[in-house]
């Protein structure tokens, strides 16, 4: 079957999905976008993922292509009309098309918006899970608004390029005091000695997680103490456990930082129990 794409009003094959060579995003990275996770053919925090999509365009100053409502439809059909059982939908928004020049057109132009949709292999990610991850650190070198979720991500790739070169399979970011920020598409977390849940607080310093703020739900109904603060990178080396969220993975456990293992080298208790549980927080629409 071949895939499907919405393209600015039209449900097109990948073959003629196209955007012009003056879409601001192409030139300049000038726009946002949303990813959310697909399971049994439904949206997984599509709400939330909505209404973060619109805070990130009301920080560009970006036109909102259409209504929520509407746009939750788009979604909706490009997952159905892509067949997707469990898999992510891709939603992009940019300033639009326009002659090249760094300043918003003027007048105005119309925003484009496009979704995509991908089925995941589900045995893969459970066995990601089951085995954990391996992360490298480096130096946090992104914009000051990473709060806003935008397609300019020129860090990230070179980022998860490094981590992929360094035979880890994602990168955290550390800020100039040695603190964490977050990983390079992920949240990160650790699991102190002591038995507390420690993640960043959600300042411009790092992308607020729609799985990140469920997941503090399930922390709770689990009895755990939740403790929002930055912490180092050698609190982590010395961390029980880690892990990141985001939501093509939901809870991915860290079992080494830099080549040194967390706990015991597999993936903890609390993380283990955390991605079973997630689900169970979040809303399907
Ligand atoms: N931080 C960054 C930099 C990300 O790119 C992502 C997801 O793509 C996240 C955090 C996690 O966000 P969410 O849980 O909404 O997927």
């Amino acid at each position: 079957m071949s895939r499907i794409a919405y393209v600015n009003g039209r449900y097109l094959s990948f073959r003629d999905a196209k955007v012009h060579v003056e879409d601001r995003g192409y030139q300049f990275g000038d726009g946002v976008y949303e990813v959310c996770e697909v399971r049994g053919g439904r949206l997984i925090n599509a709400r939330r993922h909505l209404a973060r999509l619109d805070r990130s365009l009301g920080e560009l100053r970006i036109r909102a292509p259409m209504s929520t409502k509407a746009l939750g439809v788009v979604l909706r059909e490009v997952v159905a009309r892509n067949r997707i059982g469990y898999g992510v939908v891709y939603l992009q928004v940019t300033r639009g098309v326009a002659r090249r020049d760094h300043a918003f057109p003027a007048p105005e132009v119309k925003p484009s918006l496009v979704v995509t949709a991908r089925a995941l292999n589900r045995a893969r990610n459970e066995a990601l899970a089951a085995n954990g991850i391996a992360v490298i650190s480096m130096p946090d070198n992104r914009w000051g608004r990473v709060d806003i979720k935008t397609i300019g991500l020129l860090p990230n790739v070179l980022a998860r390029q490094a981590a992929i070169e360094q035979g880890a399979r994602d990168a955290w970011f550390v800020d100039r005091d040695g603190a964490v920020t977050e990983g390079a598409s992920a949240n990160a977390w650790i699991v102190t000695p002591a038995g507390k849940v420690v993640t960043r607080p959600a300042d411009r310093a790092i992308l607020r997680g729609i799985t990140r703020t469920v997941l503090f739900e399930a922390v709770k109904a689990q009895g755990l103490a939740i403790e929002e603060r930055a912490f180092t990178l050698e609190e982590a080396y010395g961390a029980r456990e880690a892990f990141v969220t985001a939501a093509t993975q939901i809870v991915l456990p860290v079992v080494r930082i830099d080549g040194r293992l967390i706990g015991n080298g597999k993936p903890g208790p609390v993380a283990t129990a955390l991605r079973r549980a997630f689900h169970d927080f979040a809303e399907a629409g």
